[in-house]
């Protein structure tokens, strides 16, 4: 038997359980209108299982992707830049694995390059994949952190997302305008408390003032 390494996440899980027609996804969100005490053949509701799963493919894209070979492809050399690149409030939109609702904040990223940069947009990409998975916080933070440091090897790199979490605050405990904050830091950010201070300084800046 031939088995070849899955190219993607998404290739793993279909391999692990067998992935199911997109007739059969939509017949799921039928009976989950059903659950939900409505009737899927009424006319408003018609065209939802289909609408559903596209929205599903959309949310849930980044299984198809591998961030690191993303990041790999990408980056250059420094040239002798050496500073703290910092991007900040990056729109942070995910789902929650438990409760599959939206995660909705905004992201900062930073690191400090050793000899590899990469496009401000690469970095914002490895959040978009990571984000377009079922996620906890938590991994989502790490996993953004862990990837930046393991393709670019810079000195240091930090992640701190502040996000609302819809199971929090539609549902449950009913808590709207909580958010959660999550941080990562790795290398000179961890270790150097000037590093650190410098980032966190960076990312609660007045916005007004950097704009103007
Ligand atoms: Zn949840």
């Amino acid at each position: 038997m031939n088995i070849q390494a899955p190219a993607s996440a998404a290739e793993a899980a279909a391999t692990l359980h067998q992935r199911p027609s997109r007739e059969e996804a939509e017949a799921a969100v039928r009976t989950m209108l059903l659950w939900a005490g409505d009737n899927p053949d009424r006319e408003g509701l018609l065209d939802t299982p289909a609408r559903v799963v596209r929205s599903y493919e959309a949310f849930f894209s980044g299984y198809g992707e591998d961030p690191v070979e993303m990041l790999a492809r990408s980056f250059e050399e420094t040239e002798g830049y050496d500073e703290m690149v910092v991007l900040r409030d990056i729109r942070l939109e995910s789902h929650c694995e438990h409760h599959m609702v939206p995660i909705i904040g905004r992201a900062h990223i930073a690191y400090l390059p050793r000899d590899r940069v990469v496009g401000i947009s690469k970095l914002a990409r490895v959040m978009d994949i990571y984000s377009k998975r079922l996620q906890i916080q938590e991994k989502l933070t790490a996993q953004i952190a862990n990837t930046i440091n393991q393709v670019l090897k810079p000195k240091g790199v930090a992640v701190v997302i502040e996000a609302a979490h819809e199971c929090m605050t539609t549902r449950g405990v009913h808590k709207p305008g909580v958010t959660m904050v999550t941080s990562r830091m790795l290398g000179a950010f961890r270790d150097n408390s000037d590093t650190r201070r410098e980032f966190l300084a960076m990312i609660s800046a007045p916005r007004s003032a950097m704009e103007g």
